[in-house]
């Protein structure tokens, strides 16, 4: 099993965390990515603790916090700024922190091999042998490996040849994010926040150095057309008097850098294996940004797979196992995300003031220990 040579379709975060994980356990990966050079776009991204203790078991962590901010304690609040939950998320051997992408993906990509890594490698198709994939590219290259991963995100091409299509389900909102600073210093140190108002609400990620990663979700038409004023004006003119520093955050993001996506998700697969091809990350389980667990889960893939591939005798017995494992928890994060979206873009004017009333009357360590089941996760 040692000697397995793995190709790895799809160089983001996903496909790199695969590579760092099995290259880990000493197995050969060979990353192919559509796209010319390596990029990740967008914001910040949270990675919780069941992710940051996976980076630590590869040795990466400490080069992650680095490029990051902590977050000790989750705010969530009302748009004049009242706190209505204060949630401690910090109760674990290793930290929760928001670290740029394109930062997160520069530290896994260098724990890999340069000479492995082919860009301009476009997948389209593959064949399976009894013990080999064949796989083919764009360029009319072709590549030969005893396993293959499809970690090519939510609209999958290697997912759609093997199990079919299947189109993202939008969720009823859009999600506008970027990077701004907080020069007032009006976010409390080691803290992140959400922002719950009606059908719109706005979140704050500690990023380190004063930067903040935050998030803008507004309920609207899949289809929404950017503003003619930008989507600067058009997030200032949204979010006018909420509290400090939800409008200097705006302000301070650049308007080409500020990202909009609609919120999308698939319903759980019940499969994801099939021979020597397996999904892992947005291709397998993709879920709305709710929980900010996507990436983390792309993370906990990764290494629930290398170590089957290193306890199992076969190739087929180890894809078994991380199925079976996986698909149990990450239905759960894709469910839960979904309702805590749904949740938190409310709309109704009454519902949202019992809403308030509700989750100001609960005590936080409801949410804590609900927390402490995703964050406690081990490979
Ligand atoms: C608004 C928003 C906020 C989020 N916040 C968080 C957060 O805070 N924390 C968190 O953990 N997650 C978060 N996520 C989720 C996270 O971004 C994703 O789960 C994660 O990026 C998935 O990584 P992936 O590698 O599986 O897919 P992708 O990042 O989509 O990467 C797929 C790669 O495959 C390549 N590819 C595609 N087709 C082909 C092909 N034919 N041939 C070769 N290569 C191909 C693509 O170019 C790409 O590089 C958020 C998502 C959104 C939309």
């Amino acid at each position: 099993m040692a000697k397995l040579s793995i190709g790895i379709i799809g160089g983001g975060i996903g496909g790199f965390s695969a590579a760092a994980a099995l290259n880990h356990f000493g197995f050969e990966t060979t990353v192919y990515e559509k796209a010319e050079r390596l990029r990740e776009q967008g914001a910040g991204m949270m990675l919780w603790a069941n992710a940051t203790r996976v980076l630590d078991e590869l040795g990466l962590l400490g080069r992650v916090v680095a490029a990051s901010g902590p977050t000790e304690n989750f705010l969530v609040r009302n748009s004049r700024g009242d706190k209505l939950m204060d949630i401690a998320t910090g109760d674990f051997e290793v930290p929760s922190i928001c670290i740029p992408r394109s930062d997160f993906l520069s530290i896994l990509a260098a724990a890999h091999p340069a000479e492995r890594v082919r860009t301009g490698h476009e997948f389209v198709r593959l064949e399976q042998t009894r013990n080999k994939v064949r796989v083919r590219f764009a360029g009319g290259q072709t590549a030969e490996h005893d396993l293959v991963l499809g970690a090519d995100g939510l609209r999958s091409p290697v997912r759609t040849q093997v199990f079919g299509p299947r189109e993202p389900v939008y969720r009823g909102y859009i999600i506008w994010r970027g990077i701004g600073v907080d020069t007032a210093g009006a976010m409390p140190p080691e803290t992140s926040s959400e922002t719950w108002g009606r059908g719109r609400r706005f979140g704050i990620l500690n990023t380190g150095g004063g930067r903040y990663t935050w998030y803008a979700a507004v309920n609207v038409p899949q289809d929404h057309p950017d503003a003619p004023a930008g989507r600067k004006a058009e997030l200032l003119d949204i979010f006018r008097d909420w509290h400090a520093p939800v409008e200097e955050l705006i302000a301070t993001t650049p308007d080409a850098e500020i990202l909009k996506n609609g919120a999308c998700d698939h319903n759980p697969m019940r499969r994801w294996v099939a021979g020597r091809v397996a999904l892992l990350g947005d291709s397998a389980h993709a879920c709305t940004p709710n929980l900010g667990q996507g990436g983390g889960m792309a993370v906990e893939d990764a290494m629930v797979l290398a170590k089957s591939l290193r306890a199992e005798k076969s190739v087929e017995e180890a894809l078994r196992i991380y199925e079976k494992r996986r698909t149990v928890r990450t239905r759960h994060i894709q469910q839960r995300s979904r309702l805590m979206g749904s949740i938190a873009q409310w709309e109704n004017p009454f519902i949202v003031k019992s809403r308030e009333l509700v989750t100001n009357l609960l005590p936080a360590k409801i949410f804590e220990f609900n927390l402490r089941r995703t964050y406690s996760y081990r490979t």
